[in-house]
């Protein structure tokens, strides 16, 4: 597998624009944390492959993303001052945990079956975790049924996966790749990686799965983001029908969640919104892109964050629940009928900025 690092990329191989301009932007915001208490942590429901499971959804706080301190994604309002020194302790960590079982314990009747641990990073780099942290971690969630941790596709091999595969936890990775497409990737969202990482990430994990046995799953999650800054809503549109499909025909990829962009404080997103150069996308696009490829060979859902609000992926107002409450019922059902169900004359607006907006008019509308 070949090793990007961020470090790379700094040394002039094409990023160091974006770069600069992003850690200009975030240096506006200053953030302190604790290292003992978790970024954040909630209860929700999931689909899964085994089918709709209560989840534990846990944003751990260990040191931050190396690439967000470089500069970083031109949509994450990741903080990245938030850290001094940047490094969690084992001790720190298991704190944070602490702290999540508590709160699991205090809102649910039950255990979830289901636990996700995000880092804003890579939970499989041993840099932001260590192997100390990640098999004490591992161990405290044996007895759930699955486990989704966050990473880029560098740190993803199957002896770490094994940790979690071997207490018979089904186990998936989720990987930001945000599009298949890796111009879009590079030069709209400032990542350094290419989708032949992916896929090496892929087949570690399918790699895994053998290695785990019949009754152990582990797999993909990928995650995509639909209109980063710069492409018109026809370009996103099209950039998240053929990353979904390129991203489902993956062997070890078994869920894509495609997420719409929202506009977060500190980002390059917010410059270019603030001066009137990026609208989020319509709610009818991510319905549209979730109708055409439902056939895809994968669990396809999206979450539209903030939706409904001027920052957020939105529509007219008027349609802006509904149109989400049916996003919501494909995720869960996999249906794309439940898109039938809604209309609102904005329908036309969205048609005619498909069909009319380019790069030098966009956004067409607010
Ligand atoms: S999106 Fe992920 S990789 Fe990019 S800056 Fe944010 S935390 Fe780092
Ligand atoms: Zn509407």
């Amino acid at each position: 597998m070949s090793k990007p690092t961020p470090d790379v990329y700094e040394q002039g191989k094409g990023m160091d624009a974006h770069n600069q301009a992003m850690r200009e932007i975030r240096s506006r915001k200053e953030a302190s944390y604790d290292p003992h208490e978790p970024t954040r942590v909630w209860l929700d429901e999931d689909n899964t492959p085994d089918g709709v499971k209560t989840s534990l959804t846990i944003i751990l706080n260990t040191g931050g993303c190396r690439w967000a301190r470089a500069g970083g994604c031109t949509m994450c309002g990741y903080v990245a001052e938030s850290v001094d020194g940047g490094s969690v302790s084992h001790e720190a960590l298991m704190d944070q945990i602490d702290v999540c079982l508590a709160h699991e314990d205090e809102n649910a009747d039950e255990p979830a079956a289901l636990i996700k641990i995000y880092t804003s990073g890579s939970f499989l780099d041993e840099r932001e975790v260590s192997a100390e942290s990640r098999r004490a971690i591992a161990d405290t969630f044996a007895d759930r049924d699955r486990m989704v941790v966050e990473s880029l596709p560098d740190f993803v091999d199957r002896e770490k996966i094994a940790d979690f595969t071997q207490h018979g936890l089904d186990t998936d990775v989720a990987i930001g790749l945000e599009t298949a497409t890796d111009r879009v990737r590079h030069d709209c969202v400032n990542k350094y990686f290419d989708f032949a990482d992916f896929e090496d990430a892929c087949a570690e994990a399918a790699a895994a799965d053998t290695d785990a046995g019949s009754d152990t799953k582990a797999g993909i999650k990928a995650y995509l983001l639909m209109k980063p800054p710069f492409l018109t809503e026809a370009e996103a549109v099209d950039d998240m029908i053929s990353s979904v499909e390129r991203c489902a025909d993956v062997e070890g990829c078994h869920t894509v969640s495609m997420n719409p962009c929202n506009v977060q404080r500190y980002t390059m997103v917010d410059d270019l919104y603030f001066e009137d150069g990026y609208r989020p996308p319509w709610l009818w696009s991510v319905a549209h892109v979730l109708a055409e490829t439902a056939d895809a060979d994968a669990i396809v859902v999206s979450d539209p964050v903030g939706h409904g609000s001027d920052r957020g992926p939105h529509n007219c107002q008027e349609c802006d629940d509904l149109v989400q409450k049916a996003i919501k019922d494909f995720d869960l059902r996999q249906d794309p009928t439940v898109f039938e169900q809604v209309s609102c004359d904005c329908e036309l607006t969205w048609e005619t900025v498909i069909e009319r907006e380019r790069s030098f008019n966009q956004p067409l509308t607010r």
